[in-house]
């Protein structure tokens, strides 16, 4: 027999923040408000819209600045020059106050419009929803290419739970966003972070529009740098490197010393002079290459250790309690249940009707 149903006027609506980070992109924040104003229209959530100007020399911050001044959902973080966007998106992380966080760029490159499928996978019990480019309009042939290149390069050599084809739209739970916040290493790529933490993980697929308006902010020389910001900072196999090369050599030294007394016996068509030169130079090479190797190998570990990031991630417990003094670790909470408005539910055996109506969100 159904019971009566009982109307929970307890339901928590969520806040979801938005962070974009901007630089000079005065030309493309109409597009993103009008944007984004709409989507969120249709969304029964509360949110927030954190711009992080990352030192625009334009118009940007005056744009923000008179927006916000009429809607306090919309707020403006203000960098003192250009940090680059890694560092912006951290800056949005840190003063997002929502259940959820979703960051994106400003160009509409990351539609808008996958919010709700992106909240629908975290209703799913995901941590972490990210968007896979399957298209990208509006590219160069070169970015493409060099892009395909360094997800091959990343997920090969440096880490493989870095997927492809994945940049920095994604949504994070409360949780997620309290442990990338646990991170405080200068050097930073977000996107090795996230892979790192290891969390639940959800993909949605899109084709990647065109920059609404302006020129992108990434030129060769930036993506470079962003790439080897990547590179070093998830991985120290560019030190490790030099260890394989001179061992390497060092194999090649050792063979051309074998081949001194057969080159001294003359069963080898070569003279003893080049040969003894040849192993003496090779096997110096490689001890140096070895040598210097095993010192970035110490190098590196004092670089891991100075990133003081958490030693480990615990991301559900059952009847634990969760100690208070465990510094560099990161202890997830149960996460508040999300309903959907509208949706009947059995909790505690019994029926529960979800209001359709926003409801406030608990103080
Ligand atoms: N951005 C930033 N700081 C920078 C460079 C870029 O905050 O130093 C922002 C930019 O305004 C945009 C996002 O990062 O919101 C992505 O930049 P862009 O669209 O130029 O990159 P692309 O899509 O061309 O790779
Ligand atoms: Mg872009």
């Amino acid at each position: 027999m159904v019971q009566e149903p009982i109307i929970d006027d307890g339901i928590i609506i969520m806040l979801i923040s938005i962070v974009v980070p901007v630089y000079n992109e005065q030309d493309v924040m109409p597009h993103l408000f009008h944007a984004l104003s709409e989507v969120l229209s249709h969304i029964d959530h509360e949110h927030e819209i954190i711009i992080v100007n990352d030192g625009s020399r334009d118009g940007t911050a005056d744009w923000v600045r008179r927006h916000a001044a009429t809607d306090d959902r919309i707020k403006l973080v203000n960098f003192s020059r250009n940090f680059g966007q890694q560092a912006a998106m951290t800056a949005g992380l840190d003063c997002a106050r929502g259940d959820v966080v979703v960051v994106m760029d400003c160009d509409l490159q990351d539609p808008p419009e996958l919010l709700q499928r992106m909240l629908d996978k975290y209703s799913e019990g995901y941590d972490v929803v990210s968007c896979r480019r399957i298209s990208r309009a509006g590219e160069s042939w070169f970015k493409k290419k060099t892009a395909s290149v360094f997800y091959g390069l990343m997920r090969k050599a440096i880490d493989s739970r870095i997927p492809a084809e994945v940049g920095d739209f994604r949504l994070f739970s409360r949780n997620a966003v309290d442990a990338i916040r646990a991170f405080r290493e200068q050097h930073r790529f977000m996107r090795g972070l996230v892979a790192w933490l290891g969390l639940r993980e959800a993909f949605i697929e899109f084709d990647r529009p065109a920059r609404v308006a302006g020129e992108t902010k990434y030129p060769v020389s930036k993506l470079i740098k962003l790439a080897w910001t990547a590179i070093s900072s998830s991985s120290t196999v560019p030190l490790r490197a030099c260890v394989y090369a001179g061992w390497a050599l060092l194999a090649c030294g050792l063979l051309a010393t074998v081949a001194v007394p057969l080159a001294v016996l003359q069963w080898l068509p070569l003279s003893v002079a080049t040969m003894g030169w040849t192993a003496f130079q090779l096997s110096l090479a490689g001890i140096q290459l070895v040598a210097v190797g095993l010192i970035g190998d110490y190098v590196g570990r004092i670089f891991e250790e100075s990133k003081q990031r958490p030693l480990y991630i615990v991301s559900e417990t059952c009847n634990v309690e969760i100690p208070s003094d465990s510094s560099r670790s990161v202890w997830m909470l149960e996460r508040p249940r999300v309903t959907a408005p509208g949706s009947v539910e059995e909790r505690d055996g019994n029926i529960l009707r979800i209001p359709t109506q926003a409801p406030r969100r608990a103080a």
